[in-house]
């Protein structure tokens, strides 16, 4: 897959090329390409914002700048979809991200100030697929913590970059889970500060920690993200997950 990020802090995207997604881009994996968005302004003050029209606080990116970044990094017919990380955008989700794990070409349009000119976006749409994307319901001062989210998140679903690809699959929101939470895990000494692991999951019984595993997903859910459960399936629950 390959990845290209605009931004005004390059250096902000470097953890990108840390551990794991450091080992994917070492592997031939991915390949990431960070673009410094002022490389494309033309004046000596290198400035990428102006005031708002209709007025108000802070300013907008201008939309020459981010029109000429993206015709040189996403020239038509290249086959890749633009994601633009805003706070107005569709929630991020685990399926996004598989979806996304399916693409060739990845590209990121990191905002700041009060976001990107919107003519950019409607520009870009003409040519490639885009999103507005935003990753939960709260302000950050730049899309670029955005991307490492959203990245890392895709990055770890492609093929070779798990150590052991099963765990992507066993992960909350997934298949397995069919949506849910995950429950607790514990791992040795079996007692530690007073505190027991489960009898259950030492039991070597694997039907009975199948089912515990379920019953504490659900139970987790219900607690934490109802919504979750609700969006479920009726078809998606078995018998026993009804008794619950
Ligand atoms: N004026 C915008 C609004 O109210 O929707 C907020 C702009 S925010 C201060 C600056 C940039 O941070 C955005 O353009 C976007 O790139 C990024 N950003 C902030 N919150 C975000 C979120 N929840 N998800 C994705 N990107 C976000």
């Amino acid at each position: 897959m390959r990845i290209d990020v605009v931004t005004i802090f390059p250096e902000y995207l470097e953890p990108l090329r840390v551990a794991l997604l450091g080992r994917a881009i070492d592997r031939g994996l991915i390949r990431l390409d960070v673009h410094d968005l002022r490389d494309w302004t033309h004046d000596v003050h290198r400035a990428v914002d102006d005031a708002p029209y209709g007025g108000g606080p802070g300013m907008v990116m201008k939309p020459q700048v981010w029109g000429e970044a993206l015709d040189d990094v996403a020239p038509e017919g290249t086959g890749a979809r633009l994601v633009v990380p805003t706070p107005a955008g569709r929630p991020f989700t685990q399926s996004l991200a598989h979806e996304y794990a399916s693409e060739s070409h990845l590209i990121f349009a990191c905002g700041r100030y009060e976001g990107i000119d919107q003519r950019v976006i409607d520009d870009a749409a003409r040519r490639m697929p885009v999103d507005e994307v935003s990753i939960g319901d709260y302000v950050l001062v730049g899309g670029e913590a955005a991307v490492l989210v959203i990245v890392e998140s895709v990055v770890r679903l492609l093929p070779g970059v798990l150590g052991n690809p099963a765990s992507a699959k066993e992960d909350s929101f997934t298949g397995a889970l069919h949506g849910l939470l995950e429950g607790p895990s514990y791992t040795r000494p079996e007692r530690w500060r007073g505190l027991v692991v489960p009898d259950v999951l030492r039991s070597g019984d694997h039907a009975k920690i199948d089912r515990w595993r379920r019953d504490q997903a659900l139970i987790r859910t219900f607690l934490r993200r109802p919504d979750l459960l609700d969006a479920l399936p009726e078809e998606d629950l078995d018998a026993a997950d009804r008794k619950l």
